[in-house]
């Protein structure tokens, strides 16, 4: 995977507000364009901040409304613009059924084809250069979070290395990148070994959906380079956060600080919040002393390949 970039279409919960519209993210991974829930008014959002249309999957984190009815009008969409590739629309149970009736409104006739696969705890879809995994949280409903981890990358290759045990610069160098063993002009072999350092860690994001802070996210984020948390409240709602099985923005820096991950963005704000994020901002910090931030509309992030 080369490329991994983000961008927020929304980040207010239950409700739209002037500034911030409904659950929603766009993840460009390698070739691949991924949508993270569609809440209504997405695709409005995805025009707005140039993500392009063209998805090649929908992940659902689970099927309250304000997660999940912006893709009755993003599909219609696709079929006005003449898609014809089929669609894979992943989600907790009971995805399918939900996802049939929101798919099947209407008296629209869809241009393409669009496939439901319902992911539990644990399963995962390989994409080729990463995984997307589904993590079993903690809400009211039947939940996932979603784990985007880029396989391990081969080691970084020495040129220096290489020339001094005599391999011409060229197609050999290629070889020995992909693991394949050479052979020199003076018959020598050089193994990939000889010349390739330590397999590099690939790229890892965690998106956590609705839940309160919870072990298997915790564990699910261990060492990642992003986690994107629900924030919902502030610690004076904190009653409010265990009632609605959201959490609060310490709670967030809590499952940052100990999954040990790089960074942490806080989303799903409630309206309260909307224009003054301020104390959710201190109140994770308290917890985690990493990069944080919260989110906002139209927030792109571009995470680098690591060292
Ligand atoms: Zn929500
Ligand atoms: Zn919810």
């Amino acid at each position: 995977m080369s490329i991994l970039r983000l961008t927020f279409l929304g980040t207010s919960a239950a409700q739209p507000t002037i500034h911030r519209n409904l659950s929603g993210l766009v993840m460009k991974a390698d070739t691949d364009l991924l949508l993270f829930d569609c809440g209504e008014g997405s695709q409005r959002q995805m025009v707005r901040f140039g993500t392009g249309f063209n998805v090649d999957a929908v992940f659902f984190t689970h099927f309250h409304a304000d997660h999940y009815l912006g893709i009755i009008g993003f599909l219609r969409t696709l079929g006005m613009n003449g898609r014809e590739q089929p669609l894979t629309l992943y989600g907790p149970p009971p995805a399918k059924r939900l996802l049939n009736q929101a798919v099947h409104l209407g008296i629209d006739r869809l241009s393409f084809p669009v496939h439901f696969e319902e992911l539990r705890h644990g399963e995962e879809v390989n994409r080729g250069t990463y995984v997307v995994r589904a993590v079993g949280v903690d809400h009211r409903v039947s939940a996932v979070g979603y784990v985007i981890e880029e396989q391990e990358r081969p080691g970084r290759f020495d040129v220096k290395r290489a020339l001094a045990l005599g391999v011409p610069s060229g197609p050999a160098f290629g070889q020995l990148q992909r693991g394949e063993q050479v052979t020199t002009p003076s018959g020598k072999v050089v193994t990939p070994a000889e010349v390739l350092g330590p397999p590099r860690a690939g790229r890892k994001v965690v998106i956590s959906g609705d839940t309160r802070p919870c072990r298997a996210l915790v564990e699910a984020s261990a060492g990642a380079d992003l986690l994107i948390h629900e924030a919902t409240f502030s610690d004076d709602e904190q009653e409010r956060a265990k009632e609605t099985r959201h959490s609060t923005a310490r709670e967030a820096g809590g499952v940052a600080r100990d999954a040990r991950v790089e960074r942490l963005i806080l989303t799903h704000l409630s309206s309260r919040h909307d224009t003054e994020p301020g104390r959710l901002l201190a109140q994770a910090r308290a917890a985690f002393e990493g990069p944080t931030e919260v989110a906002y509309d139209g927030l792109t992030i571009e995470l680098l390949p690591r060292d």
